[in-house]
Order: structure tokens, then C-alpha cells, then sequence
């Protein structure tokens, strides 16, 4: 594979603690990791115990796919709590639409490639149609 993340002790860390599945990595291209970070902050912030099932981008902006609890049969959030957590997510999912997700830059939608991608004018002859950042 091209390219490594730290072993360790990245920002991710506190984000990944969240994961329902601890061996499901978080796949976002690096310009859009503090976007998480902070994305997680806020989520966190209003639910400690949150269940985080995934992150990546999905149709060019950022999917931070998460319950305000972890799951239970039965229901374990009232729907309030899913739509507020909803509201949270869906603003940095907006916030992704105008940042490069190789290199954090302001960018915008790149829809002339077989996967659409939120890249800046710099990273956009980088990255390749289908492959990684
Ligand atoms: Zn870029």
C-alpha cells in the first residue's frame, strides 16, 4: 500500500475509541483529518458515549456516520438525539464540499473523474481517476 499512517498516538486515537468495530479504519485522504478531529470534538461533545460505524468520504463529502449511543435493540436515543446528532455531522459534511481531500486546501467538487472528489486546482493532476489520494 502507498503511503502509511503513524503506528500511534495520532490524532485519530480519540476518535477511533469510538469505533463499534476497532479494526474498521477511518478512510478519509489526509487534507481532511482535522475535519474529523473536529467533527468528532463537537459530537463528543454532546454525546460522550457516541457509536462511531464509519468514516469516509461518500458521494465527494465527508460521511461521519455515527449514533448518538451505542446501539441497542429496542432503540437507545430518542429521535431528537438522532436528529441533533445529524445536524452536527451534516454541517462538516457541508464544511467538506470546500476542502481539498488530499492536502486541506480550499477546493471544490470535481465531478470530471470517475470518482467525484473534493480536491484543490494543485492536488486535482495528483490524484489519480480512481485511485487513492
Ligand atoms: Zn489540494
Amino acid at each position: 500500500m502507498a503511503g502509511s499512517s503513524p503506528a500511534s498516538g495520532d490524532a485519530f486515537d480519540p476518535v477511533r475509541q469510538h469505533l463499534r468495530d476497532p479494526s474498521h479504519d477511518l478512510d478519509v485522504g489526509p487534507g481532511w483529518r482535522q475535519l474529523v478531529v473536529e467533527c468528532h470534538e463537537a459530537v463528543v461533545a454532546e454525546f460522550p458515549e457516541y457509536e462511531l460505524l464509519a468514516v469516509k468520504q461518500k458521494w465527494a463529502t465527508l460521511a461521519f456516520q455515527a449514533f448518538p449511543r451505542p446501539w441497542k435493540p429496542g432503540g437507545n436515543w430518542t429521535t431528537a438525539e438522532y436528529s441533533r446528532l445529524h445536524a452536527v455531522t451534516g454541517a462538516f459534511a457541508d464544511r467538506s464540499e470546500a476542502i481539498c481531500e488530499r492536502c486541506g486546501a480550499e477546493g471544490s467538487l470535481r465531478e470530471n473523474r470517475p470518482v467525484h472528489r473534493v480536491l484543490c486546482d494543485r492536488c486535482e493532476p495528483l490524484v489519480p481517476g480512481h485511485g487513492p489520494l
